[in-house]
């Protein structure tokens, strides 16, 4: 048995055909197109290059919120696909099963099956890229709430911060994602492009700036972090996306502060294959209860 995952990301758009264990087999990707109906028409273009009679379904990771059981997109950020009936057209396309969740929840899943949460039940989980996104797994299960819970990038942590694209001000996705990295950097007048793993290096030899940069980004995140743990007690943390690893590192700038609540942070360990892997183990997952594609 193989599935399709797809992972939609800020920069690139990937499909990959995976197996039953969690191995990529192969995998296509694009530049993500900003325009919903050009990247329905990416992804199902890509699918098909990809889709073989052992394929059982496709998985879809979404930069967005997401009803998982409707198979409904109820928003999005840098690509929109509320308005495109994604579920549908792709079946119709492909003639094969589809699932739709957002791309943090599908990292998680991969990340629980062969990554950094393999063997743990309560686990939550950040990914930090352009924005944050979040998901969490309570008693081995997604937590879903109504339908979209979850969005651990809008955990306030600066009631007088700046307004965050959700509506409210001083989510820790206006403070702590690669978009906030890149403002504390412009800020400090160092070069546009400054990359993380210099600023990591620099202040690990004891250069003031980059210190005040790193600690300004991560000690809003710690806030976050230390109010997830305080909530829902998770054996760890993972911190994935592009900026994940970097994240962890830094922070050691901004060490937990209550002893009462304490989890480990650890890196996500599958890199950029957790969100195709944890969208097709998802849509294998699923085609075992669904009812046929008509
Ligand atoms: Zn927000």
């Amino acid at each position: 048995m193989e599935a399709l995952g797809v992972d939609i990301g800020g920069t690139n758009l990937r499909v990959a055909r995976v197996d039953a264990s969690g191995v990529v087999i192969a995998s296509l990707s694009e530049r993500t197109s900003r325009d919903p109906a050009t990247a329905l028409g990416q992804i199902l273009a890509l699918a098909r290059q990809l889709d073989s009679a052992s394929v059982v379904g496709l998985g879809v990771g979404i930069p967005g919120r997401v009803d998982a059981g409707a198979r409904r997109v109820l928003s999005g950020g840098f690509v929109d696909l509320s308005g495109v009936s994604l579920a549908e057209n792709a079946e119709a396309a492909l003639g094969k099963h589809v699932v739709l969740d957002t791309d943090c929840n599908m990292a998680l899943v991969a990340e629980l099956q062969l990554g950094a949460a393999r063997g743990c039940r309560n686990v939550v989980m950040l990914t930090i890229g352009t924005g944050i996104g979040g998901a969490a797994a309570l008693d081995g299960a997604l937590l879903r709430g109504r339908s979209s819970a979850a969005q651990f990038g809008h955990i306030t942590v600066d009631p007088g911060g700046d307004l965050c694209a959700c509506g409210r001000p001083g989510c820790v996705e206006t403070t702590s994602s690669g978009t906030a990295l890149n403002r504390l950097i412009a800020k400090a007048a160092l070069p546009p492009g400054t990359q993380v793993e210099a600023l990591l290096t620099s202040a690990a030899a004891g250069d003031p700036v980059a210190t005040r940069i790193l600690t300004d980004w991560v000690r809003p995140l710690r806030a976050a972090i230390d109010s997830l743990v305080a909530a829902l007690d998770p054996e760890r943390v993972l911190l994935g996306g592009g900026l994940g690893n970097a994240a962890c590192e830094a922070l050691r700038l901004a060490p937990p502060v209550s002893p009462w609540y304490q989890s480990p942070v650890v890196a996500a360990s599958l890199g950029n294959d957790a969100g195709v892997i944890g969208a097709a183990c998802s849509a294998m997952r699923d085609r075992q209860t669904a009812a046929p594609v008509p």
